[in-house]
């Protein structure tokens, strides 16, 4: 699409979208009765009530986000005003190159003009803690806040792979020989990742685990910027990539690939990414966290009504954010994904969601997930029971593990924040705050399952892996 319309179709959208959007605003004015998860109730003008005990120690706060679906959460409490609203009006949201710019901006914190904190894929809150990412191997204690969303990634494939039957389950598929064959004319498939050991890695390294394909050594993995990615397909370096919507979607409306799965359907209702924030930021400003975490509970109960989706979709594609012509973000943001090779999926269960997953809370940090993260990051070897602590043993290093996730996963500030929201006008219910902090076995495509309070038997039952268990 030429720059020129790109820029007419923008405008145009944004001319109708914006009336959609101020329609809806207005409608929360008017005082509409409050309808949990149901219709819109944005407001700019609503204030709440702030007493002592709940007014932010600051107002300001810098919030560093990836220009994916993960970080509507942040882009909508800022633009709807929801932050201002619960009395943090100057939310500063600062957009990141990369992964490795967000790691380097959170280690050096907002008083070097890096950031508080912000959006992470998994588990880089704890690896940032424990300085097994960071420079010089400092360790900077964050602290996990809330989950931002679940679903909304996929791996897209490239085109010269159509017809190949390269889908969901490799196995059936019988992808095998295709892998083998591309090795032993030492061009093997190249499958890339915007930054290593954390969710995108997890979710290309599980899908070719599950169906027969040793991740180490039966394919090449590599991590590519996400600007890059879609010329490297083009140029067909690359024959898949793990990432965000609207990447996937993006590629495959070029006609540069098609989408061989959407991580919804490998593990449906999956972790995603987080908010996390220094720790030292947290402690100092106890109550502006909280305000932080009932805006961003209010934007994600709002992105959670497919209403909104569209005026969502104007919102995000702005230039000073996704920069991207909305049309590219309301179908996936509304579930629709052209598969290529005639497939489509026209599903809202399979988007991305903020709020209700099926599942539980998604913006509840429930204590399992981290523990999954840490359990598959030791399934690869990208940390051992040594990195985690001193011990040698799996038993030892789950129960480190367990330590390290109870130090950073701050689940008590999330449910500490709903609670007072509740008190102080929020637009769910009660019944929205989970009772436990796991959300109990998960299972995945292939059948695999894993129980929280046996992480080893889920290593025992993989097939391949890298430890030996
Ligand atoms: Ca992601």
């Amino acid at each position: 699409m030429s720059e020129f319309f790109n820029q007419i179709s923008r405008r145009r959208f944004l001319a109708t979208t914006g009336a959609a959007a101020s329609a809806v605003l207005l409608k929360g004015c008017l005082g509409n009765p409050p309808e949990p998860g149901g219709a819109a109730q944005a407001s700019l003008v609503e204030g709440i009530k702030l007493t002592p005990e709940t007014t932010p120690e600051t107002t300001s706060v810098n919030l560093g986000y990836i220009p994916i679906v993960e970080a509507a959460p942040l882009i909508i409490a800022k633009e709807l005003g929801f932050f201002k609203r619960w009395g943090m009006p100057n939310v500063k949201l600062s957009k990141q190159a990369s992964w490795g710019s967000m790691r380097d901006n959170t280690e050096i914190g907002s008083a070097g003009g890096g950031v508080d904190g912000g959006q992470y894929q998994m588990p880089m809150p704890h690896l940032i803690t424990e300085g097994l990412i960071t420079k010089n191997n400092q360790k900077i204690p964050m602290y996990l806040l809330a989950q931002l969303n679940t679903q909304g990634n996929g791996i897209a494939i490239a085109s010269k792979h159509q017809g190949k039957n390269i889908g969901l389950d490799l196995a059936k598929g019988n992808s095998k020989g295709i892998f083998d064959q591309l090795k032993s004319n030492k061009t093997p498939f190249t499958a890339a990742f915007t930054f290593a050991k954390v969710n995108q890695e997890f979710w290309i390294r599980y899908w070719l685990a599950a169906g027969g394909i040793n991740p180490d050594t039966d394919v090449k993995l590599i991590p590519v910027p996400a600007a890059q990615t879609v010329a490297n397909m083009r140029t067909e370096t690359m024959d898949a990539f793990s990432t965000g919507d609207p990447w996937p979607a993006l590629i495959a409306r070029e006609k540069i690939g098609y989408l061989a799965m959407l991580t919804g359907q490998m593990w449906k209702a999956h972790p995603e990414e987080y908010l996390a924030l220094r720790a030292d930021w947290v402690d100092k400003h106890p109550k502006a966290t909280k305000a932080l975490l009932k805006a961003v509970m209010e934007a994600q109960v709002w992105l959670d009504n497919f209403a909104n989706r569209d005026a969502a979709a104007a919102i995000l594609g702005r230039r000073n954010y996704f920069n991207l012509t909305p049309t590219f973000l309301r179908d996936a943001l509304q579930g629709k994904y052209d598969m290529g090779e005639g497939q489509k999926i026209d599903d809202k269960s399979m988007a991305v969601l903020y709020w209700k997953d099926g599942r539980g809370n998604v913006s509840y940090p429930y204590k399992s997930h981290d523990l999954w993260f840490i359990t598959e990051s030791l399934r690869w070897g990208f940390l051992t029971p040594e990195t985690l602590g001193a011990s040698k043993t799996l038993p030892e290093a789950f129960t480190y593990a367990k330590q390290l996730i109870d130090k950073v996963n701050r689940e008590d500030i999330w449910k500490q924040a709903a609670q007072e929201a509740l008190a102080q006008g929020a637009t769910f219910t009660a019944a929205d705050i989970p009772a436990s902090t796991s959300r109990g076995v998960e299972t995945f495509f292939d059948g695999v399952s894993f129980d929280p309070e046996n992480p080893t038997a889920y290593l025992q039952s993989l097939k391949i892996k890298k430890i030996a268990v």
